[in-house]
Order: structure tokens, then sequence, then C-alpha cells
């Protein structure tokens, strides 16, 4: 996208923080918590460091995206616009209102965040398997290959002048007590993939250590860097081919590029179902009533269930923003299962905490929990107590996340006669 906007004799970068994202939606949560904004802080003065290494500069601009991007349009008479194309329907609305709003203006979209292109899918997007299996092994037939990741450009043209940039009224963002590992920006994503490949060589191991609770290099660690776009899983993909090339290829190897093809599984499935992404009974429009506890959901939030596992997940999950794919699966299967809530309340939550939220990830993921999504098995339900033992065995992470409350909050606040118990 970039190399192509480089083309123009004068180009503005601009990035829109939106309030919106800082207010409780209508599940309760708020689009961005402190964490991810945060590192998305961090990444976006990262990138504006790069750029004014280019000869251009990121202006920050805080308002609604969609009138904000218009704004600009207009006040800098810009005759074309670029952008990477988004899962979400927010997104889709916010790009259908700017191209409204600005019918002379040339559009471009550019697909940056997946490791393939539309065009070369084999198979038309309308037509995208309903399961990843399926999806995985068109993909593998076909022998296509991740596109090339591109060079950066090496100057870009100036800026056509300098708006009045916001960062002043951008919400603080709150230092963080854990030490969590992540910092943002392009540069702190490629040295990290190259000390987990090249220096450590964790990858060798992938796939025996993914599934691990708590253990930092147990996993790739790559996907809030992946989420925002800092990462190219172009480049990721490149890299473990490089590796590969030089040390070894084994199952392991194998293992983390086909997990970022789970991650191009759901980018393809926002763009596919669009709303259905979001509601209640999922794509398979398979309709499952459920109900809502309040007291269960902030019991859940607040790490305060019966289950000490679950509870030690969502207390990492509060304080640093990452909790493994083992904990997202038990905590959303205790959710669904267990405390039989609406799983939107969950998927709202974790994307107000996840450092690395991503719509199509999280919405995916949370879909094929609850029974409503891209699995064919249906409903899953963990046996918390068998994964404890197969995860946790000595405790050690329910002790160090503070699992076991002391006053766990019970499943029934009333009696059948609806009168408070206790
Ligand atoms: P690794 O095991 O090292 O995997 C490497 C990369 O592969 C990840 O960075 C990610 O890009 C991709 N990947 C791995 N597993 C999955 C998966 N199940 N679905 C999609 N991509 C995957 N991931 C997000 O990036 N953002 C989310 O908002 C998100 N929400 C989730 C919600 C639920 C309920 C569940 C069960 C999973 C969710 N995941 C999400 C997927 C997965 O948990 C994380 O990608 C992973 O834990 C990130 O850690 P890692 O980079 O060390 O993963």
């Amino acid at each position: 996208g970039l190399t192509e906007a480089a083309r123009a004799d004068l180009l503005l970068c601009v990035f829109v923080v939106d309030p919106r994202w800082f207010r409780p939606g209508k599940f309760q949560s708020r689009p961005m918590g402190p964490h991810r904004w945060r590192f998305l802080w961090q990444s976006l003065m990262a990138l504006d460091a790069q750029l004014q290494m280019l000869g251009n500069r990121l202006h920050i601009a805080y308002g609604p995206q969609e009138t904000a991007i218009t704004a600009l349009c207009k006040g800098y008479d810009i005759s074309h616009l670029h952008r990477a194309r988004l899962p979400g329907t927010q997104e889709a609305d916010c790009w259908g209102y700017i191209e409204s709003e600005l019918p002379g203006v040339e559009m471009r979209r550019h697909e940056i965040l997946s490791l393939f292109k539309e065009q070369d899918l084999p198979f038309e997007l309308p037509e995208l398997p309903d399961t990843f299996s399926q999806f995985r092994r068109r993909i593998e037939a076909s022998k296509l290959v991740p596109a090339a990741p591109l060079a950066i450009p090496k100057t870009l043209p100036p800026a056509p002048g300098f708006p009045e940039d916001a960062r002043e009224q951008c919400p603080p963002r709150q230092e963080t007590t854990e030490d969590v590992g992540f910092s943002g920006g392009e540069a702190a994503a490629a040295a990290h993939l190259e000390a987990y490949l090249f220096e450590h060589r964790r990858i060798v191991t992938y796939k025996e250590t993914r599934n691990a609770l708590d253990d930092w290099p147990s996993s790739a660690k790559l996907s809030p860097w992946l989420a925002n776009g800092s990462l190219s899983p172009r480049f990721a993909a490149d890299q473990i081919s490089r590796f590969e090339r030089k040390h070894v290829r084994n199952e392991s190897t194998y293992w983390l590029y086909f997990e970022l093809l789970w991650r191009e599984y759901f980018y393809w499935y926002g763009l596919r179902h669009g709303k259905r992404l979001f509601q209640r009974n999922g794509v398979q429009q398979n309709n499952r009533p459920v109900s809502f506890y309040p007291h269960r959901f902030r019991a859940w939030c607040d790490g305060q269930t019966g289950y000490p596992l679950v509870n030690a997940c969502m207390n990492q999950l509060r304080e640093t923003g990452y909790m493994s794919n083992r904990g997202r699966q038990l905590v959303a299967s205790c959710f669904v299962n267990e405390l039989e809530l609406d799983w939107r309340y969950g998927a709202a939550w974790f994307e107000e905490q996840l450092v690395d939220y991503d719509v199509a990830s999280n919405y995916g993921n949370w879909q094929y929990l609850a029974g409503v999504g891209a699995d064919p098995r249906g409903l899953r339900r963990f046996n918390l107590t068998k994964q404890q033992t197969q995860y946790d065995p000595d405790g050690e992470f329910v002790r160090r996340w503070r699992g076991e409350s002391s006053q766990p909050v019970p499943l029934h606040t009333v009696d059948a006669a609806d009168w408070p118990i206790g």
C-alpha cells in the first residue's frame, strides 16, 4: 500500500483515533482497553519515527473515523485514498460512508493483512469452505504460497501540509505493572521474530510446547504485532521458510505456518460472512437459546467463578492483556457451557482486554467454541477439572494468577421462587 501511495507527488499519512473506542458498547465492554491502547500508541510512535526517516510523518487525528478522514481529504484536496482491506462491519460501514462523501476520490484498497490475495485463492470468496480443515486442504492442494514480502520504499514524497495534530486530545496511556513482554512497532516485532526463530530456535519444538498456559517461550507471541499490522504475516511466513532452509524443517516448523493459516482462514471468514460474524446464531444461524446473568458475567471477568483455572486465566488477561490459546479455549467453554451466557458478551470482553485483539480471529474463535461457527463438531465443552490436571498438574499457574477465589460467586443468587439465596 505504501509503495503504491509513494508514487504520488504529495502524501498525507493519517491514523485516526476514534473516541468511540473508549466507551462501552452494547455488550457492556469497551472496544479498546488499556493494554491494547498502550501497545497501539507505541506502534504509532514507532511508525511516525520510521516515516520521518523516509521524509514524511504520521498525522494523528482524533474523532469519528469516517468524518475525520472525509474532512482531511476535502481540506487537502486529496485525489487518491489508500487503505488496508479489513474485515468487520463497522469498518465496512465507515468506508462506505467515506466513499459516498468523496465521489471524486480514487479509492485503493490493499490486501496487506493476509498471507494470500483474494484473486489467488483457489475458490471464490462466497465459496469459502465451511471448516478450517477443508480450507487448508484446498490451499495446500493448489500449491498456493504466501505472496513475497515487499521492501519498504527508500523515500516518501513530502506531506501536503501539517494538519493540527491531535495527540494531546487522545486519552492518556496507563503504565503497566506487569512486564508483558510486548512493545509496539515494526522494529520490535522483527527483533522478536528473529530471536524466537534464529537466536533461540524455539520453533523447533513449537508443536510440543504451544499449548502451555503461562510459559512465555512456549508459543511464538506474534499476535499483537500481526493484529495491528506492525508485522506482516507474509514476512513471518517468509522468515519461517528461511529458518527451514537454513536449519531444519520438521513438524513444528510446519505447525507455526499451520497456525498462521488459522488466522488466514478467519480473515477470509470475516470478510465472507460480514454481519453474521457478530450474530448470536453465528454463521451457522444455529439457534441456541442463551440468557444473560449479570452476576455470572461479572464473576467471569473478575476471576471470581467457582473454577480456579478459569479465574487464573481471567486474572492474567486483565493484568497483562494476554492469555494463551489453551486458556482462551477454556474460559470461553466455561462462559458458554457452565455459566450459560451469550457468547457475544465474552467476545466483547476479550475485545476490550486483549492486546492482540483481531476482529476476525476473536469473533471467529468465539463462534467456533459457542457451536455456531466453523466447527463441524458443534459445541465444544471442555472438562475443566481434567484440563487443570493436564495443563497445571502442580497448581503453579493457578497459584501465580490467584485462581483460588476466597469468595467465588455462586451460579444462582436466587432460588426457584426468586428469593435471594444466602
Ligand atoms: P502461536 O501459537 O505462536 O501462533 C502463531 C500465530 O498463529 C498467532 O500469533 C496467530 O496469529 C495465529 N493463530 C494461532 N492460533 C490461532 C487461532 N486459533 N485463531 C486464529 N489465529 C491463530 N488471536 C488473535 O490474534 N486475536 C484475537 O482476538 C484472538 N481471540 C481469540 C479468542 C478465542 C476465544 C480463542 C480460543 C482464540 C483467539 N485467538 C485470537 C487465537 C489465539 O489464541 C492467539 O492467536 C494466540 O494465543 C496468540 O499467541 P501466539 O502468537 O503466541 O500464538
